[in-house]
C-alpha cells in the first residue's frame, strides 16, 4: 500500500508506468502477508517488482510500448515472471520503454515519455527507462529491463539507480518479446548492488524453452558479496574514454578508480583497438534480427490489426504503417537492406566478422584483468527532445555498453557519482558468467 500510494502522488511527474496492476498487487501482497506470518517467507516475499512492458504477463497488458500491442495479453508468463512469482514477489506494474526496445531515451514510446527523477527535464535513458525511473523515484524497490545495446545500463546510469545485463544466456528470454536475439538480456534494477544479487540469484537458471540458455551450476550471488576485492586487476581500456566522453564523466570514473586502487585493487590502462567499430557492427546485426523478429506483426495472427480494406497485402502495409513508430520503421529498413541479396556478404557478414574480433580483444584481455571498468556512458542525462530528431547522435549514448552485448559479457552499471547535480554511471565488465567479480566489485565501491 506504501509503494501504491507513492506510485499515486509522484508517477503522475515522472510517468514511469504504462499500466500499474493495483488490484493484483494487493491479493498478491496479502498471500505474502500470510506466508510471512506463518514464517515461510524468502528474501522478495512480498516485495513489488516492475517489470519493463516487454516482458509477457499472463492475462496483464503487454505492449511493448507500441500501438501495434496496444491491447495485447499475453496467455502466458515469461520465465523471469515465473521465477519471481515462484518466490511469491509482487507484479506492482509495467513500465514504459522505447518502442520494442529501440532507442535511448524512453522518448520512442508510442503513448508518453518518461521523466528523469534528479531533473524532469531530462530523458531517464532507455529504452528501459520507465523501469529504471520507477525504482529511482521509489515506485518499488526493484525492477526488471531488458539490454539489447545498453538499455539497462545506459537508464542505471541516467537515475542513479543499479542496473545488471547478465552473460548471455545465464537468463531465460522466454517470454521475452524478441528485439535482437542475438543480443538482448534481461536484468534487475535496484538501488544497491546487494538487491541486485537478491534479484539474480531469482530469475538467474537454464530454461529449456530458450535455446540460447546455458546451464550452469547454482549460484549464490548475494553470499560472495562481503568478499574483499584486494589484489584484483582492473583494466581501463583506453578507448572508453576517449570519443565523446564528457570531461566531467572522466572526473567521475577517474575518482572511481582512485577508490578501487585504495581497496587494493591494481588498476591499469589497456587497449581494445576494435572498440570503434562496434557501434556499426550493432547497427547492422541489431536491425537485422529485429526485421526478422518484427515480421511477425502482419495484422494476421494478434496485435493491431488494419481491417478496413479487401486486399490482403494493403492490409498487411496498413497494419505495419500504422502500427510502427517511426524508429521501428526505420531499423527494420535498415535490417532488411543489410540482409537482402547482394548486401548480406557486404554487411551482414562483415560485421559478424568483426563481431568475433570484437569477442576475442575481451578475451585476451580477461586473461589479464579479472575486470574493466569504463564509463557507463559518454555524458550525463540529456534533454528530452535534444537528440529525438538525430537519430546518429541518439546512437552514440550506447557507445560504452554496446561492445558488451556484441560479446555476450556481463556488464554493470553503478552509482559512480554526481557532476553538476546529475548522476554518472560506472561500468564494471567482466568475463562470461563472472557476474560474481562484477557483483562483489560494485558492491565494495559501494
Ligand atoms: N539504444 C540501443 C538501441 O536503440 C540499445 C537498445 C537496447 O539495449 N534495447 O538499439
Amino acid at each position: 500500500r506504501a509503494y501504491l500510494d507513492r506510485i499515486d502522488t509522484v508517477d503522475p511527474k515522472i510517468q514511469a508506468l504504462m499500466t500499474l496492476t493495483d488490484e493484483l498487487a494487493l491479493a498478491q501482497a496479502g498471500e505474502a502477508d500470510s506466508m510471512i506470518a506463518r514464517g515461510d517467507g524468502e528474501a522478495l516475499t512480498g516485495i513489488p517488482i516492475v517489470f519493463k512492458d516487454v516482458l509477457c504477463t499472463k492475462g496483464i497488458r503487454t505492449t511493448c510500448s507500441s500501438k501495434m500491442l496496444e491491447n495485447f495479453i499475453p496467455p502466458y508468463d515469461a520465465a523471469v515472471v515465473e521465477r519471481l512469482r515462484g518466490r511469491w514477489a509482487v507484479i506492482i506494474g509495467k513500465a514504459n520503454m522505447d518502442e520494442f526496445a529501440m532507442g535511448s531515451s524512453t522518448e520512442n514510446s508510442a503513448y508518453f515519455t518518461t521523466r528523469n527523477p534528479w531533473d524532469t527535464s531530462r530523458v531517464p535513458g532507455g529504452s528501459s527507462g520507465g523501469s529504471a525511473a520507477a525504482v529511482a523515484a521509489g515506485l518499488a524497490p526493484a525492477a526488471l529491463g531488458s539490454d539489447t545495446g545498453g538499455s539497462i545500463r545506459q537508464p542505471a546510469a541516467f537515475c542513479s539507480v543499479v542496473g545488471l545485463k547478465p552473460t548471455y544466456g545465464l537468463v531465460s528470454r522466454y517470454g521475452l518479446i524478441a528485439f535482437a536475439s542475438s543480443l538482448d538480456q534481461i536484468g534487475p534494477f535496484t538501488r544497491d548492488v546487494a538487491d541486485t544479487a537478491l534479484m539474480l540469484n531469482a530469475i538467474a537458471g537454464y530454461d529449456p524453452r530458450d535455446s540460447t540458455s546455458v546451464p550452469q551450476p547454482e549460484t549464490d550471488y548475494y553470499g560472495c558479496l562481503g568478499d574483499s576485492v584486494k589484489g584484483m586487476r582492473i583494466g581501463v581500456p583506453r578507448e572508453y574514454l576517449a570519443q565523446g566522453v564528457t570531461p566531467q564523466v572522466k572526473a567521475v570514473v577517474d575518482a572511481a578508480l582512485k577508490v578501487y586502487e585504495d581497496l587494493g585493487c591494481k588498476i591499469e590502462e589497456c587497449s581494445l583497438p576494435t572498440t570503434d567499430a562496434a557501434l556499426a557492427v550493432y547497427y547492422i546485426i541489431a536491425p537485422s534480427e529485429a526485421s526478422a523478429n518484427l515480421a511477425r506483426y502482419d495484422g494476421v495472427k494478434y496485435g493491431y490489426s488494419f481491417k478496413d480494406t479487401d486486399s490482403m497485402w494493403q492490409a498487411m502495409e496498413k497494419t505495419r504503417a500504422i502500427g510502427f513508430g517511426p524508429e521501428v520503421k526505420r531499423r527494420i529498413m535498415l535490417g532488411t537492406y543489410a540482409l537482402s541479396a547482394g548486401y548480406y556478404d557486404a554487411w551482414y557478414v562483415k560485421a559478424q566478422k568483426v563481431r568475433t574480433v570484437i569477442r576475442r580483444e575481451f578475451d585476451a584481455a580477461f586473461e589479464r584483468y579479472d575486470a574493466l571498468v569504463t564509463p557507463t556512458a559518454p555524458t550525463m542525462p540529456f534533454k528530452i527532445g535534444e537528440k529525438a530528431a538525430d537519430p546518429f547522435s541518439m546512437y552514440l549514448s550506447d557507445i560504452c555498453t554496446i561492445p558488451v552485448n556484441i560479446a555476450g559479457l556481463p556488464g554493470i552499471s553503478i552509482q559512480g557519482g554526481f557532476a553538476e547535480g546529475l548522476p554518472v554511471g560506472l561500468q564494471i565488465i567482466a568475463k562470461p558468467f563472472a557476474e560474481k567479480t562484477i557483483l562483489k566489485l560494485g558492491h565494495a565501491f559501494q
